[in-house]
């Protein structure tokens, strides 16, 4: 049932950029992830400014569906593969891009995983592989990029992805929610050691952003469907992925050239919606029960 309040308006129509066609001509951005879902959106808007965009994934399938789909809308895009939790794979994999494409002018570290999971239930494996991917695959790339980037004295800009529950934890969430935390905080020591290097450090934070690719684990904790979160959420509407693109693009462009350790909320309210009665508590063995 939708509410009787219009929302917050949908934004234009159409994957027009908003910053002039040239932005990111002759650049390399890598999108770590960029063969599915976010990481995907974000790696066509930036082709769409002239970047050459490298997808460093683990899964040729997901590498080569994202290069595809940005080929198929004429623009340029190489796949890598890649362990993100891997630190002698992550040298390799900007060797190789450097090789195929040319030196990374920008880092999305949008690699994620995530399961809904007690954490009382959660393995070792589990927590590892969570924290694995987000927490030291961002640094790891983080690094590599900072190291290269120093060795041909080139500027440079990182993009961390994070989550809308960087504060307050995420029950049932236990080892992305802390991830997302520590990734923040790496942005924001890293933006301050890294900014007399040339290099920008921000951080990205999507709140409900509906997309094919949403893994089954996922969908099993939002049985109606994600744009059934629409009415949860102060703007009456989920995010679309242009606005993400429009986001992510500014963020890593030269017109934000002052803007560093900054993490911007695209979240429609979302963060912020504390309830004024609050609903029952509801433990989360009882929400994910066996
Ligand atoms: P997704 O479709 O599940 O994409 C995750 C990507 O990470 C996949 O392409 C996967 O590719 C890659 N990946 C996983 N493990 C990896 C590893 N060890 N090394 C390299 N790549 C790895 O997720 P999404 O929904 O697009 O989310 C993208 C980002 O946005 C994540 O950081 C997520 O936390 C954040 N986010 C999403 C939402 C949302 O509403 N969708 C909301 C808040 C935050 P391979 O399997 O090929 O490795």
């Amino acid at each position: 049932m939708s509410l009787p309040y219009p929302g917050l308006p949908e934004p234009p129509e159409g994957d027009t950029p908003m910053l002039p066609p040239d932005t990111f001509a002759g650049r390399v951005v890598m999108v770590t992830g960029g063969g599915t879902g976010l990481g995907l959106a974000m790696g066509r808007a930036f082709a769409r400014l002239g970047a050459t965009v490298a997808i460093a994934s683990r899964g040729a399938d997901h590498r080569d569906r994202g290069v595809a789909a940005i080929r198929a809308e004429g623009g340029k895009a190489v796949g890598v593969p890649l362990d993100v939790r891997d630190r002698v794979a992550v040298t390799d994999a900007f060797a190789q891009i450097e090789d195929r494409a040319g030196p990374v002018d920008v880092l999305v570290n949008n690699a994620a995983g995530n399961f809904p999971v007690r954490a009382e239930r959660l393995s070792a494996n589990g927590w590892r592989a969570v924290t694995g991917i987000v927490l030291d695959g961002s640094f790891f790339c983080a690094q590599e990029f900072h190291a290269r980037a120093m060795a041909r004295a080139a500027p440079g800009s990182i993009l961390n992805i994070l989550g809308t529950f960087i504060d307050g934890g995420a029950p049932g969430h236990a080892h992305s929610a802390a991830a997302k935390s520590a990734v923040r905080s790496l942005t924001e020591t890293l933006a301050v050691e890294w900014a007399p290097d040339g290099i920008r450090v921000n951080a990205l934070a999507p709140g409900v952003f509906p997309h094919e690719d949403h893994s089954s684990d996922m969908r099993r904790n939002r049985p109606e469907g994600y744009e059934a979160e629409r009415d949860r959420i102060p703007a009456l509407r989920t995010g679309r992925l242009r606005e993400l693109g429009w986001a992510a693009t500014y963020l890593c462009s030269p017109y934000a050239a002052f803007l560093t350790g900054h993490m911007l909320v695209l979240d429609g309210g979302d963060r912020l919606n504390y309830a004024l009665r609050r609903p029952v508590f509801e433990p989360v063995r009882d929400r994910l029960p066996d």
